[in-house]
């Protein structure tokens, strides 16, 4: 069976943000449900470590980190309306930034063939400049920097199947040839950003594969982009370290969007994942825990993607979509032209991205 590690530690669950979707439970909920499926006694814990300032300072500014800092040491506040900090919310962002550098540090050890990094705040809204959407600093970023800097790993892939646009990481790695930023997201839907026809190619379309899904994508639809748009692009890229924003919160029972992917999905996608890692790199996979609002399918989801990971065979506890989704076959085709990516399979016979014809 493949070694799979996890990084977590209690400070995460002491980012205290009250009556707000991302909040401690989730982590406990996760925590729970692994060791109630005997998942957890099968994987190997990872000590999670505090990113230091000048580890946050690759990526964000000082003035930035100074306003978290100096918010949580007044006992806490507000960034934005979403954005919360409390009195221990900048220790907890320092080990969700270092316990994602430990996942990557464990794997390249040799202790573990793939690593999860369970932590919170999550981090790929978070910007070079201003913390936001729930994010005070960037997790998965931090750690690209610190693994090019540091441990001398220049190329690096990002695949960001959060619901979401991860817009900070996006901003990052902008200009960065050696870093492939690949995101799966609802478009439109917060924060707005993650167009594709986005005019940035300062380097080139080739490192930046943004695909932004309609409300009401399904599994289908998620797997058709996987094999035909992210796998293919994961392989021409060959990455050094393949790193993944895992949000579980385009889920069909989510509360903040409008997907309808099934826990079944969330699978296939981390087993395709897991086997493009041994392809190009091989040991060096590591998930960081970005969104996922609703508790059953955050733990199971974690858990399934653990399952995927070690290889385990797996049953969805929910189920599928109680309804069909949209096509996405020209999007894909489009996507494919622009991004110059062949063997692309044939499409379904459909005329165009309309909804289904149950019209839902
Ligand atoms: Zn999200």
């Amino acid at each position: 069976m493949n070694r799979v590690g996890y990084v977590y530690d209690p400070i995460y669950l002491e980012h205290i943000t009250g009556n707000h979707p991302e909040n401690p439970t989730r982590l406990e909920a996760v925590m729970e449900h692994l060791a109630k499926v005997g998942l957890l006694q099968r994987l190997v814990p990872i000590p999670a470590v505090a990113a230091t300032e000048e580890d946050l300072t690759r990526v964000h500014t000082e003035r930035m980190i100074r306003k978290v800092a100096n918010l949580a040491g007044r006992g806490g506040g507000r960034i934005d309306m979403d954005t919360l900090v409390s009195s221990r919310s900048y220790e907890a962002a320092l080990y969700a930034a270092g316990g994602t550098m430990a996942g990557v540090q464990a794997t390249l050890d040799g202790q573990v063939d793939a690593a999860f990094a369970l932590v919170r705040p999550p981090g790929h809204h978070a910007t070079p400049r201003q913390s936001m959407g729930f994010c005070l600093f960037n997790n998965v970023a931090v750690t690209a920097r610190w693994a090019q800097e540091v441990l001398g790993i220049q190329r690096i892939a990002i695949v960001d199947f959060d619901v979401h646009h991860g817009n900070g990481t996006d901003d990052e790695f902008d200009a960065d040839p050696d870093v492939l930023y690949v995101s799966t997201h609802e478009y439109p839907l917060y924060p707005g950003t993650g167009d594709w026809r986005r005019p940035t190619h300062v380097r080139g379309p080739d490192n930046n594969l943004n695909i932004p899904l309609p409300a009401e994508t399904d599994d289908r639809g998620y797997m058709r982009v996987f094999r035909g748009l992210v796998e293919p692009a994961l392989r021409r890229f060959e990455p050094e370290l393949l790193l993944v924003s895992a949000g579980y919160d385009g889920h069909w029972a989510d509360p903040l969007a409008w997907q309808l992917l099934s826990l079944q999905c969330y699978y296939d996608i981390a087993a395709s994942l897991f086997a493009i890692s041994q392809d190009v790199c091989p040991g060096r996979l590591v998930f960081t825990l970005e969104g996922g609002y609703d508790l059953d399918v955050l733990s199971a989801g974690v858990a399934s993607s653990f399952a995927a990971m070690l290889g385990l065979p797996y049953h969805d506890p929910l189920g599928p979509a109680r309804k069909e989704g949209v096509a996405v076959d020209r999007l894909i085709q489009r996507l494919a032209e622009w991004h110059m990516i062949t063997g692309v399979t044939e499409t379904e016979p459909t005329s165009s991205d309309t909804r289904s014809s149950d019209g839902r």
